[in-house]
């Protein structure tokens, strides 16, 4: 997952796949406290998925 979040000093987006630690990459204010404006979904762990689908259909069948 992916969170994107709103920094209210410069009111640019900042882009983070973790939620702590989150300075502002154009002024550098702490964002951390900040609420998550978006979260998307990301590819990265796909063939974790697609193991949970393969578990739950055997689990339901
Ligand atoms: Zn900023």
């Amino acid at each position: 997952m992916v969170y994107i979040k709103i920094c209210p000093e410069c009111e640019s987006r900042s882009i983070s796949a973790s939620k702590e630690e989150w300075p502002c990459p154009h002024c550098n204010k702490d964002l951390s406290e900040e609420p998550v404006f978006r979260e998307i979904r990301t590819q990265k762990e796909w063939w974790k998925t697609a193991e949970t689908k393969k578990n739950k259909k055997r689990v339901f069948a």
